[in-house]
C-alpha cells in the first residue's frame, strides 16, 4: 500500500481522498484552519453553522448532488428558481426575459442587442471562431459600447477581477449560453456545513487520516520516489513520508511550501494570480429584496445573495454582501471599516433593511484569476514532477469555479495517481 498526502481538506482534496481510499490506499489530508470545506467552510453564529462565502448548488452540479445524495441530504433539499436582479443607481431591475424590456437604462436598439446575444448563446453550441478573440472587442460587435460598458465591463469586473480585454470571448459566449444564473438552484436543508461534516466522517471511518489545523511547511521531493512532507501540529514541527502528494492548495501557497522545483516549472506556476474576496454576512430581521442575487455594478461589493430566500433555515434572515478582486486597499482596511463601507452603501440600494448582526470573511485565494493566457501557463494534474499531482479550480479552466469542479477535479486526480500505482505495481 502507498501513503499519499493530500494538501488541502476543500472540495477537491476530499474528492480525491474519497477515490483514493475508496481504492484501498493510505490517504492523508493536511488542512491548514479547523474546518473541512476550503472556500465552501462554515462560521458560527449562535449554534447554526452559516458558509463563510455564499454557497448553492446548481442544476447541473451532478457531482455535488450524487454527493449530497450518498450522504443522506437529498430527502431535505431546498430547490428554487432563481429569481435574479441587476442595481445600477440604487434601483433594483430584475433580470428576466421580459422585464428586460422595461429596463430603462437601455435604449430600445441596445436591448434588443442583448436579447439577440442572449438567443444566439443558446442556439449557437460552438464558438472556436471567437478563438484568440477578446470580449471587450467582441461585445462591441455583437452588442455595441453602450451594453458592454453599462453590464458586462462591471460584471466581469467585480467577478474575475479583470477587464473585458483580458477575457477570453469563447468562453464568456459558452458562460451567457450555460445559464449559470438561471434555472433551478438546490441547496442542504441541513446546511452546507452538514455535506463537509458527513464527508470527513465518512473518510475516516475508510482509514482517511485526517489532520485539521495543520497546514504544511515544506515539501521536500526524494528522486521523485518519494516526498517528505513538514508540517505544524499542536506547535511542533513534524515530518513524515510519503510516496505522492496531491496539493489542492492556492498555488502561491504551493510555491511557498515545495522544494526543489525545477526552474521552469516554478517560472510557470509563478504566472498564476489569484482575486482575493471579501465577503460580509448579515443577519437580518425580515429579507432585504424578493431576490436571491442582485448584481450590483457601482458600488464597493459586486453582488448580495439573500440566501434565505433560497432556504430558510436560520432564525434570521440572512444575506451575504460579496466582492471579488476588492480593491487591494480594502483588504487591508480592518473589519469596523469595511462594515463602514459595506453597510452604509447596502442601504442606498435597500434603506429599510433591518441589519441584527454581521461577519466579515476574506480570503486572499478565492480563483486563480482566469484571464485570456491563463490556459497556455494552467498546470495539469500530473506534473513535472512524478509523485506530485495537482487537484483543485487552478487546473479546471474554463469550467466554472464551483464545488463540483472541484470534486470532480479531485476525482479526476485520484484517478490518475492509481494509474501510476498500477504501474508501479507491474
Ligand atoms: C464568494 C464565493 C462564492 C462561491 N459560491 C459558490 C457556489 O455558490 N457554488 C459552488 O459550487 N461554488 C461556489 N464557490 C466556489 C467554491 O467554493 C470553490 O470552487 C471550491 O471551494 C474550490 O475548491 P478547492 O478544493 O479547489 O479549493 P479550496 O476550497 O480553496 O480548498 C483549498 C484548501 O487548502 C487549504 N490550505 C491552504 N494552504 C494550506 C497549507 N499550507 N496546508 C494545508 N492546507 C492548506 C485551505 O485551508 C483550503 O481548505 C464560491 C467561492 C467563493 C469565493
Amino acid at each position: 500500500m502507498v501513503r499519499i498526502a493530500i494538501i488541502g481538506g476543500g472540495p477537491a482534496g476530499l474528492g480525491a481522498a474519497k477515490k483514493l481510499v475508496e481504492a484501498g490506499q493510505q490517504v492523508t489530508v493536511f488542512e491548514a484552519t479547523g474546518e473541512l470545506g476550503g472556500l465552501a467552510s462554515s462560521f458560527e453564529k449562535d449554534g447554526f453553522k452559516i458558509p463563510i462565502f455564499y454557497h448553492h448548488v446548481l442544476q447541473f452540479d451532478f457531482v455535488t448532488k450524487s454527493l449530497l445524495e450518498e450522504f443522506g441530504l437529498t430527502g431535505n433539499l431546498a430547490r428554487n428558481t432563481i429569481k435574479m436582479g441587476i442595481s445600477f443607481e440604487n434601483t433594483v431591475y430584475e433580470l428576466s426575459k421580459i422585464k428586460t424590456l422595461f429596463w430603462n437604462f437601455l435604449s430600445l436598439r441596445d436591448k434588443w442587442k442583448f436579447g439577440m446575444l442572449y438567443l444566439w448563446s443558446k442556439i449557437k453550441k460552438n464558438w472556436s471562431d471567437l478563438e484568440g478573440v477578446n470580449a471587450h472587442d467582441w461585445l462591441e460587435k455583437a452588442v455595441g459600447v453602450n451594453v458592454r460598458d453599462r453590464i458586462f465591463a462591471p460584471l466581469m469586473r467585480v467577478k474575475y477581477g479583470v477587464p473585458l480585454s483580458m477575457i477570453s470571448a469563447s468562453e464568456l459566449a459558452v458562460r451567457l449560453g450555460n445559464e449559470e444564473a438561471t434555472g433551478e438552484l438546490v441547496y442542504p436543508k441541513e446546511g452546507l456545513y452538514e455535506l463537509y461534516k458527513r464527508f470527513g466522517e465518512y473518510l475516516q471511518k475508510n482509514g482517511t487520516d485526517i489532520k485539521l489545523k495543520t497546514p504544511i511547511k515544506n515539501i521536500k521531493f526524494n528522486n521523485e520516489s518519494t516526498a517528505l512532507v513538514s508540517y505544524d501540529s499542536a506547535g511542533k514541527t513534524a515530518t513524515e513520508t510519503f510516496d505522492f502528494v496531491i496539493n489542492t492548495a492556492p498555488i502561491p501557497v504551493f510555491l511557498k511550501v515545495a522544494q526543489d522545483l525545477s526552474a521552469e516549472f516554478r517560472k510557470q506556476l509563478e504566472q498564476i494570480k489569484y482575486c482575493a474576496g471579501i465577503c460580509v454576512t448579515v443577519g437580518m430581521e425580515k429579507p432585504m429584496s424578493k431576490y436571491y442575487w442582485i448584481n450590483i455594478f457601482d458600488k464597493p461589493f459586486g453582488i448580495t445573495v439573500e440566501h434565505t430566500n433560497l432556504c430558510d433555515i436560520y432564525p434570521w434572515k440572512v444575506c451575504w454582501v460579496s466582492r471579488y478582486a476588492p480593491p487591494e486597499e480594502h483588504m487591508k482596511l480592518p473589519d469596523e471599516e469595511i462594515l463602514k463601507i459595506f453597510l452604509s452603501e447596502l442601504k442606498t440600494i435597500h434603506p429599510d433593511i433591518n441589519v441584527i448582526w454581521t461577519k466579515v470573511s476574506r480570503s486572499q485565494h478565492t480563483s486563480p484569476v482566469y484571464d485570456i493566457n491563463y490556459a497556455k501557463y494552467m498546470p495539469n494534474c500530473e506534473t513535472p514532477i512524478k509523485n506530485l499531482f495537482f487537484a483543485g479550480i487552478a487546473i479546471t479552466y474554463p469550467k466554472l469555479r464551483s464545488q463540483n469542479t472541484a470534486f470532480e477535479s479531485g476525482y479526476e486526480t485520484a484517478q490518475k495517481v492509481l494509474e501510476q500505482i498500477g504501474l508501479l505495481s507491474t
